[in-house]
């Protein structure tokens, strides 16, 4: 079987609902689409796929659509769709699956520079249990392609004394790394 898109024809994997279930806790399967949770996502009117279409896509099998579909990459956590999902489905558990999926996958997501963003965050904290911001930025830059935008932006915040420039470190990093693995079943 086929998902069929605009200028795209995605063959669907029945495993893929499964395996997002198992990542990420989640009854995705229950999901009934009556869209309370698109409601009142801030990101709905945003992108083409908010919550309710991305989990209809779980469940179809349509593992590209999903892992590639913005709103994995831009949701805040919010967590407005879950205290209202009726099926108490907690969808940012979902997004961080879908998200983890992705990376594992070498998918590469149209949002480059969010997933350059995740990607960066996940490499500082777990090499030294915390984020030092001149470090997270530098990383985020270089693997985004991006170091000159927002030079004006760090400019600013250096003058009103809001960018740390130290490197602050934890006495045992390997705790949040422990704490990293047991949250992702131990994918990293
Ligand atoms: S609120 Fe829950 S059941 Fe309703 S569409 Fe969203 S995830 Fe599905
Ligand atoms: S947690 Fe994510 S999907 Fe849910 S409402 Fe907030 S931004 Fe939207």
């Amino acid at each position: 079987m086929y998902l069929l898109t605009p200028g795209r024809k995605e063959a669907l994997d029945p495993q893929f609902c499964r395996e997002v279930r198992q990542q990420s806790g989640q009854p995705v399967e229950l999901c009934y689409h009556c869209q309370v949770c698109q409601a009142g996502c801030p990101l709905a009117s945003l992108v083409s796929f908010g919550p309710n279409r991305v989990l209809r896509l779980v469940q179809l099998g349509a593992r590209r659509s999903a892992l590639t579909a913005e709103m994995a990459w831009l949701c805040t956590a919010c967590e407005a769709c879950s205290v209202t999902c009726p099926n108490g489905i907690d969808i940012p558990r979902v997004v961080e699956a879908l998200r983890a999926m992705a990376v594992a996958a070498g998918v590469v997501s149209p949002r480059h520079r969010e997933a350059a963003f995740n990607r960066a965050f996940r490499t500082e904290v777990l090499a030294r249990g915390r984020m030092a911001e001149l470090s997270l930025m530098a990383r985020y830059k270089l693997a985004a392609r991006d170091l000159f935008r927002d030079l004006g932006l760090a400019w600013q915040l250096l003058r009103r004394g809001k960018l740390n420039l130290g490197r602050p470190g934890m006495r045992r990093p390997e705790e949040v790394r422990r704490l990293f693995r047991a949250a992702t079943g131990g994918e990293r």
